[in-house]
Formats: structure tokens, sequence, C-alpha cells
């Protein structure tokens, strides 16, 4: 999962971008939900929040740093799920 910093400037423009809705706006910046994170993986070739963000402070998140197939697992729990 990825995790936003403290650079955020919440310009609002990665939270729609998400194809989990797991970007939501927290106390002060905005925040990913790294359940519902998955980096992309089984959406798109690329994290889309690391995109469109125009200060790069999206990063992976060091307690939840996950492999490919770890990945594309939570994917599938995920879209079986909804
Ligand atoms: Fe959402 Fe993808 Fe960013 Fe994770 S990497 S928060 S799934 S847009
Ligand atoms: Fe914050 Fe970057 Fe998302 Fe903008 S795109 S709200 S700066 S994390």
């Amino acid at each position: 999962a990825l995790l936003i910093t403290e650079e955020c400037i919440n310009c609002d423009v990665c939270e729609p971008q998400c194809p989990n809705s797991a970007i939501y706006f927290g106390e002060e910046i905005y925040e990913i939900n790294p359940s519902l994170c998955t980096e992309c993986v089984g959406h798109f070739d690329e994290p889309q929040c690391q995109v469109v963000c125009p200060v790069e402070c999206i990063l992976v998140n060091p307690e939840h740093v996950e492999d490919q197939q770890t990945l594309l697992e939570k994917f599938e729990r995920l879209t079986t799920a909804a």
C-alpha cells in the first residue's frame, strides 16, 4: 500500500482517481486506507495517485510493503466482495 506524507497540499486531485476508493480526507491531509490500496494492481500499470500528485508526496507505506502477488490477491478479494 502507498502512503501520503505530510507534504500533501490537499489539492484533491488524487482522491477521484483511486479505483479502490482508498483515499479519503483525514484530519489534516488526505490519507490512504492500506487495506484498500492495491497500488493500483489489477486496475492500472502504475499507481494513479502518484501519477497525478503535483508534489510527489505519495510513497510506499513502510508498514505495508507488499509484493505483486499479495497486491493481486488483495485486488481479487476487493473485487469479489464488491
Ligand atoms: Fe488508490 Fe492506486 Fe493510489 Fe492505492 S495506488 S491509493 S489503489 S490510486
Ligand atoms: Fe495531496 Fe498529492 Fe493527493 Fe494532492 S494529489 S491531495 S497533494 S496526495
